[in-house]
């Protein structure tokens, strides 16, 4: 235990190492710009710097970078050595409060979606000093905000904080009403728990589908899947242990409290779960986990799968993005309290998250939008792509009790206001049902629980502190010029509730009637990405973005562009590997199986008569061939098609329209191949393989 908690955090430049290294005034310096946003003096930088390099030093550090967050959705870095020129042909170890606060960056070689023209290709990093810094690699790492030079931010973190604002100072206001005159900050607090698949790495090497897509776009189902259900909680695989227990060590050295880790449903899936912090550390960490996942795994002989869909017909990996959110002075305002105050206060946010969910699903929608995720939302292992809240009965219950008050009789009145003074205790629900929830209330947090397995968490969270803050800015727009705030708090979450009441489903959300009924209820069922995306922009949208101060108009319209770009940049590597696969390899094997069998066929014919299954299998084999010519000569038709459409909106639906469908014939095609093709032949590692061995 002992040693744990000397290795926990040792690769990081946290509060600990700031209070024994920085000079008294610095560090008060630091740590008002961390908690109220106080910009950060050259001079404390300079100190911050030098005291940042002996440490890492120390550490056996010889570089530094700029960690930053792109929108390619993972992180990217560019390494300065801290080596400078010193006296008499000497070196001296160098880093300057400039270099910490600021970087200089290639914007040009980053998706920017319109926002960098060519001419001013030069982009910055700014150092983010609410996110500590750490060491990788012998490396340095400064997480940064990525702007354009203009200071249109060209990343995933720039908004985040942006949206972190706009809560803190919209949830503040709320605070006030209720007398609360001391919360100078209120942060939404994260814990992402993430799955994955762990295969052997020799395996891995033979699919060129998994190396080029992430996925396996072929593979027939194995005779075993997960049907027995025997994986989850099951003993884990001495290998797999080893894994674990490295992972954990190397995600304590950077201070990512890694907790519990067990198997997950699918045969070869796992689950890591941390323990939750602020939504901008957890974005972090959870880039770090996705990382180190990768490169632990490497040195067990492994591969670590984060795509949301690696294998077809085996239960995909996603994400449950717990959310809450806490005051600086550590409350959770997601906990039903013990005081009627608190309760109305507690109800008053719960309010707010159900407008927000409602009028917003669009936007919680499309942040979990990638091609990858579309395997998996709807397909009964993951919420559908249909938006709704979870209350659990009993607070539901709570609610319909409220708006039931709507019933002007006094005495029935009164009941109910005492009726909901005190609420009750929340059990954590653990029932199945609501495992299937896109947006559960779980005690004192909310789950999302549609986010996919391989993105970052950026977006998902920059939307719900966005949508939650425009709630709560409406609410006290109301409030504050309230002359009765005990009553106009009752009516206003009573009124809300009954607003947007159509949000909350308690039932099975994998269920086809929900569907139905979801549409009778007027919300939104965005299936694909493409279908998703474009609210994005709406007017609406744009609106609400501008109005918080998280995007601009142009910043909005470049990230549209930047996601529309990248789904139709997905399927065509896919189509391609696709092709490649299926004209190299797949082909040739199943025609020289196909020979052998039919010299068999015409040898025996010489001597003995009969044969018939044979002749049949030789016939299946020739048809599934035919089919293979014809279907790639299609899809290559199709991808010609769209290198004359660009990678725009009608792109991006062409392939989901066309595209796809094609490749499904082929992926049918194949693996039906697959299954009467001598397992010798065929040319790469089948499911049964990957997932069993
Ligand atoms: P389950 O596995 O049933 O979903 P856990 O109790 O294991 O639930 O917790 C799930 C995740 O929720 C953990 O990562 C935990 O840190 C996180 N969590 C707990 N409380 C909060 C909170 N107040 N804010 C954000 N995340 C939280
Ligand atoms: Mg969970």
């Amino acid at each position: 235990m002992n040693q744990i908690s000397e290795l926990f955090g040792s690769k990081v430049f946290n509060d600990r190492v700031m209070q024994a290294r920085l000079p008294e005034e610095t560090y008060r310096a630091v740590r008002r710009t961390v908690e109220e946003g106080k910009p950060l003096d050259v001079n404390v930088a300079q100190t911050v710097a030098d005291a940042m390099k002996d440490w890492a030093v120390e550490q056996g550090a010889t570089h530094f970078t700029h960690w930053f967050q792109p929108m390619t959705g993972i992180t990217a870095e560019k390494h300065d050595s801290f080596i400078s020129p010193g006296d008499a042909d000497g070196v001296i170890m160098e880093f300057s409060g400039k270099e910490l606060l600021k970087g200089e960056s290639d914007a040009s070689s980053f998706p920017s979606g319109g926002l960098r023209t060519t001419f001013e290709a030069r982009g910055y990093t700014a150092w983010d000093p609410t996110s500590y810094a750490f060491i990788k690699d012998n490396t340095l790492c400064i997480p940064t905000a990525f702007c354009a030079y203009n200071g249109e931010c060209l990343d995933k973190k720039t908004p985040l904080l942006r949206s972190m604002e706009a809560i803190s100072r919209q949830a503040c206001r709320i605070l006030r009403l209720f007398g609360d005159e001391e919360t100078k900050r209120v942060t939404p607090t994260v814990g992402a728990e993430q799955e994955y698949f762990l295969i052997d790495k020799d395996m891995y090497e033979k699919r060129r589908d998994l190396v080029f897509t992430g996925r396996t776009l072929f593979g027939a189902k194995p005779p075993k899947g997960q049907e027995l259900d025997d994986h989850y909680f099951g003993t884990i695989r001495p290998r797999v242990l080893a894994f674990m227990k490295d992972l954990d060590a190397e995600l304590w050295k950077l201070g990512v409290l890694a907790k519990t880790e067990h198997n997950e449903a699918a045969p070869s899936q796992h689950e890591l779960a941390p323990v939750f912090t602020s939504v901008n550390t957890a974005t972090d960490h959870n880039q770090l986990t996705m990382e180190l996942m990768k490169k632990v795994a490497e040195k067990h002989g492994m591969v670590c799968l984060l795509h949301e869909k690696p294998f077809r017909g085996v239960n995909g990996s996603g994400k449950h993005n717990n959310w809450s959110l806490s005051t600086n002075r550590g409350e959770n305002l997601l906990n039903p309290g013990k005081a009627p105050q608190e309760n109305k206060r507690f109800l008053l946010f719960l309010a707010a998250i159900i407008k927000a969910v409602d009028e917003y699903q669009d936007l919680l929608r499309l942040s979990v939008a990638t091609a990858g995720n579309d395997h998996r939302l709807g397909a009964a292992e993951a919420p559908p792509a249909i938006i709704s809240v979870f209350l659990g009965d009993e607070l539901g219950a709570v609610l319909d009790a409220i708006e039931a008050e709507k019933v002007y009789d006094e005495q029935e009145r009164q009941m109910m206001a005492v009726g909901v003074r005190v609420l009750p205790a929340f059990a954590k629900d653990t029932t199945d049902r609501n495992r299937t929830s896109p947006m559960a209330f779980t005690g004192n947090k909310f789950e999302f629980r549609m986010l996919g397995s391989g993105a970052s968490i950026a977006e998902a969270n920059i939307i719900l502190n966005t949508i939650v803050a425009d709630a709560l800015a409406a609410f006290a727009d109301v409030l504050e010029v309230s002359k009765n705030l005990e009553q106009d708090v009752t009516d206003l979450i009573r009124d809300t509730y009954k607003a947007h009441k159509r949000i909350v489903f308690n039932g099975d959300n994998y269920a086809q009637e929900w569907e139905d009924e979801a549409a009778v209820r007027g919300l939104l069922n965005l299936r694909t990405t493409p279908e998703a995306l474009p609210y994005l922009i709406s007017e609406k949208n744009l609106r609400l973005f501008t109005r918080h101060h998280i995007f601009t108009r142009e910043e909005l319209c470049s990230r549209y562009e930047i996601q529309t770009e990248e789904y139709c940049k997905t399927l065509h590597i896919e189509a391609q590997t696709m092709l490649e696969m299926v004209l190299r390899t797949i082909l040739p094997s199943m025609e020289r199986y196909a020979k052998t069998v039919t010299e068999g066929f015409m040898l025996r014919q010489k001597i003995v008569s009969g044969g018939e299954g044979t002749k049949a299998r030789i016939e299946k084999l020739y048809s599934i061939i035919d089919t293979l010519y014809e279907k790639t000569a299609d899809l290559k038709e199709l991808l010609r098609e769209t290198e004359k459409m660009g990678a725009g909106q009608k792109a991006a639906v062409f392939y989901k329209d066309f595209v796809c469908r094609c490749m499904d014939e082929i992926r049918k095609a194949a693996d039906e191949g697959e299954q009467i093709t001598a397992a010798e032949y065929w040319p790469f590692p089948t499911y049964a393989e990957m997932l069993f061995r």
